[in-house]
């Protein structure tokens, strides 16, 4: 007789390693919004597929951009690899800013715009959402922005209702650059502020006070052709609690359309772990002080009465809809452009080279410059649609049986009950709904169904993902 569902997982789970059984059920604690795990396990939860060999890229690219889209919605994502200083906290920085080389790189992202254009796939039907990110695409000249905007409304079929983001640092975004933006159709600005705090900004390099950064924000609000968002982070070095409370109290009160409520991750390799090590600045919180820090954030916004949209973010009108978001962590199409870039098609992933002399080289010689695709996972659906609902802070568990013929509530009973039990989650009918202790370590959560998932449906040892942030536990 075949074994029920919940069973083989449980088998699968008293076989694996006792260390990685932690990682899935969590631990015994009667605090689970600072314990239940010993730290966050992944930075974005997900599912790898296999990496395809060098010379397979080119042509699965062809393949996937040769017939046209099936249509729903979709989106483009445009990187920009340069930054006007590097940041003490980040993981991404690519390059400094030159202009020639920005002129020079201008130049092949048009060029790279408009040879895809050309592919039946990306022109056969709108795109709902584009989004500019880096870097730091406010760094580029006003000039560069005009080009670059100029490309986009030509070479995409944007829909009428796109919503078309530019990701802006409040530092070198002067009012010739937002009107630039503006001018080319943008209707969402993300700045990312961090802390309105002006001593927690200059210890990461950031040089406006936080007066100037209100003052802008507002400036920059005033035109009232774009949301303007912000992303704020909690566990900085030198951020007290009430300094953090004072940043979202701050958010709140200054009127603009919504923001993000992000947890610092220490990257290994970044400068603010080294500055850390090196005692040139306090720790950042650790993963338990920052699980309060959370909370007390979603507290002063429902006070707010601001509108959730999803566990980490925010809006407080009808203008921010965070769609760009929203449809590529549900799996949507996102074509990607520029050195840097990732993107989506049919459940393939790929990302444009990394490094920007060999992309200005690759597109000259007419490629599209690709430094890696991976095949996409079996179940590639199921598994976005689990990110893309415990994003939102929620699962629906019979639309997992309906839509997928999976029915994750029966296979994962025994760890539902144990997460339920240990405060995680709350069970309601046909919803598995994650409490607030739940919306902290979502990302844990939904890794751990993930690798559930993958265990039963293709065998062989349960391999976790490697966690890929230092350790602030
Ligand atoms: S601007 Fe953004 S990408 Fe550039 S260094 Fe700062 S955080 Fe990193």
């Amino acid at each position: 007789m075949e074994m029920a569902k919940s069973d083989r997982f449980i088998k699968s789970m008293t076989e694996c390693d006792p260390a990685d059984r932690k990682w899935i059920f969590g631990n015994e604690t009667d605090d689970p919004l600072r314990y239940a795990f010993d730290a966050k396990r992944v930075v974005h939860p997900g599912v790898k597929g296999e990496m395809l060999p060098k010379e397979k890229w080119e042509s699965t690219w062809k393949m996937l951009t040769g017939k046209p889209g099936k249509g729903g919605k979709r989106a483009a994502y445009v990187h920009i690899p340069f930054c006007s200083a590097k940041c003490l906290y980040c993981g991404f920085f690519q390059n400094l800013t030159d202009r020639e080389l920005e002129d020079a790189y201008i130049d092949r992202l048009v060029e790279e715009l408009r040879r895809d254009s050309q592919e039946p796939f990306v022109a056969s039907h709108p795109f709902h959402a584009v989004y500019l990110g880096g870097g730091t695409p406010s760094s580029l000249s006003e000039r560069n922005i005009e080009r670059l905007l100029r490309a986009i409304n030509e070479f995409l079929p944007l829909a009428n209702d796109c919503e078309f983001t530019f990701e802006a640092r409040i530092h070198h975004f002067n009012d010739a650059k937002v009107q630039a933006c503006i001018g080319g159709g943008i209707n969402r600005f993300s700045l990312g502020v961090q802390s309105f705090n002006t001593r927690v900004r200059q210890s990461l390099g950031r040089r406006e006070p936080g007066e100037k950064v209100i003052e802008r924000l507002h400036a920059i609000h005033r035109h009232d052709q774009a949301a303007v968002v912000i992303d704020l982070m909690y566990g900085l070095p030198l951020q007290s609690m009430e300094v953090w409370e004072e940043d979202v109290r701050t958010l709140i009160r200054c009127g603009i359309d919504g923001g993000d409520l992000y947890q610092l991750n220490v990257y290994n390799d970044s400068k603010l772990n080294d500055a850390i090590s090196r005692g040139s600045l306090p720790p950042a919180a650790k993963t338990a002080e920052q699980a309060l820090m959370f909370r007390r954030g979603l507290e002063l916004m429902q006070e707010s009465r601001l509108r959730r949209l999803s566990i980490c973010h925010w809006s407080s009108g009808t203008r921010e809809r965070n769609l760009y978001n929203s449809l590529s962590k549900s799996g949507s199409a996102t074509v990607p452009f520029g050195s840097g870039a990732g993107g989506k098609i049919d459940g393939y992933t790929m990302f444009v080279d990394k490094d920007i002399k060999s992309y200005l080289q690759r597109i000259d010689k007419r490629e599209k410059p690709l430094m890696f695709v991976m095949s996409p996972r079996e179940g590639y659906a199921l598994y976005n649609d689990i990110i893309a609902q415990l994003e939102r802070g929620h699962l629906n568990l019979l639309w997992m049986k309906a839509g997928y013929g999976t029915d994750v509530e029966e296979t994962f009973s025994p760890l539902f009950g144990e997460w339920a039990r240990k405060g995680l989650v709350e069970m309601n009918g046909d919803y598995m709904d994650l409490t607030v202790a739940g919306q902290f370590w979502y990302v844990n959560l939904t890794q751990a169904i993930l690798d559930g998932l993958v265990l039963l449906r293709e065998g062989g040892k349960h391999s976790l993902t490697v966690r890929s942030i230092a350790a602030q536990g």
